[in-house]
């Protein structure tokens, strides 16, 4: 009922005296009226006049009031209708037959005028509050259903009921049942959760305790589903204690939060923890370690050449992959029981997936730093089947650092951590091997760091320098051109070796830059003494890995060389054997756009490689330069023997041969007789700053004449 309208009484009575009465006195108390003369009307009235209540004889010809009253209650919206009922004075008979035919309300005849009104206005008010908690109970039980949360009630002998329709759809209970004891509910629960609802309602009813607890239920053909349950401890009207509580379906939130766990702590590709969890374990397993005083080991386990996969074959099959090489791993940790068990844990907690194409495994149980090594070699080997995927037959190789408990850390992290500089070191060693952490790789990574926050700023700071290191002829020692070697002076750091600042220039990508102006600063150099007429020489110009995937690498080189006025012809572009091997056909691909520049290309260090003769013989190269261990150890037969194969070797390939870190005559002349044809090396020449150079050529230019 709205509050501003006034309400609508429909008043039904044969009287039509009293309609008369009735109406004027209501009319004067603010209501509006509408009449009917008798019981059968009063369904049409209801529906036209659609009033807020009714004022209903009882004795009317026709249909009398208790049979209009149970009709108005059946009828549609006129179940909760305030009837207010007039009968006779103290016919208690009526009165009673007024209730059961479903009156609000009853008033006896003679009415009293001045009273009616606010007798009605009572009853509209308590309608109005009876429709708002019917409101509100529909709410409730909405909002209950939308939760799948019941309630329901249990007496102290551990009988339940009543209970709401939810409960019983929650926990699975047949229809007509009403009642219903702890036993009997325990078969709805599964097997293992029996206990615990047994021990709730049992010991939990007698003492009186509120709790909660969580199980799983299982209806019939029904897949398992996760409760609430929770229970208040009360008393009822006697005293007597008996629990009242809630039961909620939360098998939905369980599932999220699962998914949720799923995500957070395990690798979405190949199911396995990933490196938080791994650390989670690793931490536990080192407090066993300690207790037990074993050590333990933690091996990071990384694909060498992964990217290469992803780029050609694609991420799926590149997932394809990782998930296969998991499941090898997770094999091998359990062959390698009982080394790889974690205490309390299963095997595979052991093994983890860090990021990208990185593992890691967790070792306990390892008696000594050489069973973590036995495994590494055994993982080696068992990575090194190939694997078949979509159809392709693969090929895995994999670099491993190793860090034990407790000679390499005590805590989780330090033990991570030195496990990945280890790893970094295996890598740098070439890759597919295992690398044991040391502490000197810590000093190293330190002064890597330093290195590095140095470097970004010593290309603007023009601290470096070239120097020029003299190739000569080996036919008769005639100097034919150098080799360009960039020089770093740092004020504090002082010289730093290019062994170790081109690595992390090359990491930082500053390579690049720093690359170009070598090549700038030697291509310069090589037009001033054209110019000055100190001769014409060619010069090697190392480049690295990261300079060789650059794009446009031709293009940005060629542009340096022409900037000089210069011809690509002069310059020798030395590319590691390792460096060109990585990059299988994309080299190829680079070096014949170098090539068709008009740059030479030398293969530097070679011999350390494992380039094949055909393969070589597909590349656009024109330089082998033999390593300088090699050189170094030519006093030893077999080493004598590969750098006379090499000579021999490229001579049948027609490259030029050139053999560097020549530094005893010895070397000079066996490298003579076997027909090198250049030479470079400490004996000749170490690498010297472009004045020095000149002063040197003119010694070499006087020595030659005195010859
Ligand atoms: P590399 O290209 O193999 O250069 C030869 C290295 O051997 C040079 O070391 C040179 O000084 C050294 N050497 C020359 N003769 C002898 C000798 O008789 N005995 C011994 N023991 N060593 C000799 P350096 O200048 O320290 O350079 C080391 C490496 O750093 C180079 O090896 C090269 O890979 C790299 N590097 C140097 N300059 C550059 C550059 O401008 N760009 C790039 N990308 N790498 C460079
Ligand atoms: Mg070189
Ligand atoms: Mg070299």
């Amino acid at each position: 009922m709205s509050t501003l309208a006034p309400a609508r009484v429909l008043v039904v009575d044969d009287d039509e005296m009293l309609r008369v009465l009735t109406r004027a006195a209501l009319e004067n108390a603010g209501f509006t009226v509408a009449e009917a003369a008798d019981g059968g009307r009063l369904i049409e009235a209801f529906t036209a006049v659609h009033p807020d209540i009714v004022l209903l004889d009882v004795l009317m010809p026709g249909m009398d009031g208790f049979e209009a009253c149970a009709l108005l209650r059946a009828s549609a919206g006129g179940a909760h209708l305030p009837v207010l009922m007039m009968t006779g004075l103290d016919d208690v008979e009526s009165i009673n037959r007024a209730y059961q035919a479903g009156a609000t309300d009853f008033v006896t005849k003679p009415i009293n005028f001045d009273l009616l009104g606010h007798r009605l206005r009572y009853m509209l008010r308590a309608k109005n509050t009876a429709d708002a908690l019917r409101a509100s109970e529909a709410r409730l039980a909405l909002a209950q259903r939308i939760a799948r949360l019941g309630h329901w009630e249990a007496d102290a002998r551990g009988r339940f009921a009543p209970w709401t329709v939810e409960t019983r759809e929650v926990l699975g209970l047949p229809a007509g049942v009403d009642v219903i004891d702890v036993a009997a509910l325990t078969q709805f629960v599964v097997e293992d959760d029996r206990d615990r609802l047994r021990d709730a309602f049992g010991p939990g009813m007698r003492n009186g305790k509120s709790f909660s607890l969580e199980l799983r239920v299982c209806a019939a053909g029904d897949a398992e589903r996760n409760i609430h349950v929770v229970a208040v401890a009360e008393h009822d009207a006697d005293g007597a204690p008996r629990y009242v509580g809630t039961v909620q379906d939360v098998s939905e939130r369980r599932r999220a939060e699962q998914q949720i766990h799923q995500l957070a702590y395990y690798d979405g590709v190949t199911g396995l923890p990933n490196r938080q969890s791994v650390r989670a374990r690793l931490v536990q397993a080192l407090a066993s370690a300690a207790h037990r005083q074993r050590p333990l080991a933690v091996l990071s386990i990384d694909l060498d050449h992964f990217q290469r996969i992803n780029d050609t074959l694609g991420f799926a099959v590149g997932n394809e992959l990782l998930r296969a090489v998991g499941e090898r791993l997770c094999a091998t940790v359990r062959v390698s029981d009982p080394i790889a068990r974690l205490t309390d844990c299963t095997w595979e907690d052991a093994v983890g997936r860090a990021a990208g194409d990185e593992f890691i495994a967790v070792l306990a149980n390892v008696g000594s730093a050489e069973d973590a090594a036995l495994f590494a070699r055994r993982l080696r080997t068992t990575l090194g089947q190939p694997f078949e995927i979509a159809g392709q037959e693969m090929y895995v190789r994999v670099s491993i650092g190793i860090s034990v408990y407790p000679d390499d850390g005590v805590g989780a992290d330090d033990l991570l951590k030195h496990a990945d500089a280890a790893l970094a070191q295996a890598k740098r060693e070439g890759r597919d091997c295992y690398q044991f952490y040391t502490s000197a790789l810590n000093v190293r990574a330190f002064k890597r760091l330093t290195v590095e926050m140095h470097l970004r700023r010593a290309l603007e700071r023009e601290q470096f320098e070239v120097h020029f290191q003299p190739k000569v002829r080996g036919s008769d020692l005639r100097p034919v051109g150098f080799e360009a070697l960039v020089r770093w002076n740092h004020p504090d750091l002082g010289r730093v070796s290019p062994a170790e600042f081109i690595p992390v220039a090359e990491e930082t990508g500053l390579v690049v830059p720093l690359g170009e102006w070598v090549l700038g600063s030697a291509c310069r150099q090589l037009a001033s003494w054209d110019a000055a007429g100190v001769g014409r020489f060619v010069c090697a110009v190392n480049l690295s890995a990261a300079q060789f995937r650059a794009r446009n690498l031709h293009r940005c080189l060629a542009d340096v060389v022409a900037a000089a006025g210069l011809e690509a012809g002069r310059i020798e572009l030395e590319l590691t054997e390792g460096v060109i091997m990585e990059d299988g056909e994309a080299a190829i691909r680079t070096l014949n756009e170098l090539k068709a520049h008009g740059f030479r290309i030398a293969v530097d260090d070679f011999g350390t490689g494992y380039s094949s003769l055909s393969y070589l013989k597909r590349l656009p190269i024109d330089v082998l330069k033999i390593d300088q261990s090699f050189v170094r150890e030519l006093a030893r037969e077999e080493d004598a023997a590969i750098v006379s194969t090499i000579i021999s070797m490229a001579r049948s390939l027609r490259l030029k041969v050139v053999a560097e870190g020549v530094e005893e005559s010895t070397q000079l002349a066996f490298l003579r007789a076997q027909g090198c044809d250049e030479l470079q090396g400490y004996l000749l020449s170490p690498p010297l700053p472009a004045l020095a150079i000149e002063a040197w050529l003119e010694r070499q230019n006087a020595l030659a004449l005195a010859c």
